[in-house]
């Protein structure tokens, strides 16, 4: 899996107005970035630890873009040629921690942390018509469409890419829709868009 080794995952906070909304928070005026580690990458069926530091752990179900061309300073009406792949991505959160820290990279960056796949090839398709949807022990918690993002892939992609150089392998995470909620010891939570793949991870304390 290409996304394996990539360098860096870029992820987008409150790009859906409901999930900000439920989290108490204003829409940004420009998208939201943040990193999250390499290492905290597992595959579907790979086990999510809960660390000993968080009483609330959350899943936030979300789309991801796999960059398939470098790029640098693409304008939004050219980048989704830079697409390689769309892929299911659990943007995993201790809330207790990123409320606490005022930051976000320990909250965000846990080991077990960064649930990718499977991923399925971008063939110039238009991704305003994804659509994400999480679930744990099958019950539906979130659903969201690109459609309603605030900041749409095309438009991610011009503002990430004016600031950081995209190399092939590199993820973005494109934010989660309303519904996020905590994951406890026996669980299983999934994130499936319809027509990419069902990624699917056991919850256990560590
Ligand atoms: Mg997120």
């Amino acid at each position: 899996m290409e996304y394996r080794n990539s360098v860096k995952i870029v992820c987008v906070g409150r790009n859906y107005l409901a999930h900000a909304r439920e989290l108490g928070n204003e829409m940004p005026e420009r998208p939201l970035i943040f990193l999250k580690p390499p290492s905290a990458v597992i595959g579907s069926g790979e086990t999510i630890l809960l660390p000993t530091e968080s009483n609330r752990v959350e899943h936030e179900a979300e789309i991801a873009v796999i960059i398939g061309r470098r790029c640098s300073r693409v304008r939004a009406e050219d980048a989704l040629a830079y697409v390689g792949q769309y892929a299911p991505l659990n943007d995993v959160t201790a809330r207790d921690l990123q409320r606490m820290d005022g930051q976000w990279t320990r909250a965000k960056g846990f080991d077990t942390f960064c649930p990718i796949g499977p991923a399925a090839p971008a063939d110039g398709m238009d991704p305003s018509a994804l659509e994400v949807i999480g679930r744990v022990n099958g019950e539906v918690r979130q659903r969201g469409r690109a459609s309603q993002m605030a900041f749409p892939i095309p438009v991610l992609i011009e503002y990430i890419s004016g600031i950081m150089t995209l190399e092939p392998g590199d993820v973005i995470a494109t934010g989660t829709p309303a519904g996020v909620g905590p994951l406890e010891p026996g669980d299983t939570v999934e994130v499936e868009i319809p027509g990419i793949g069902i990624l699917s991870n056991p919850v256990r304390a560590r």
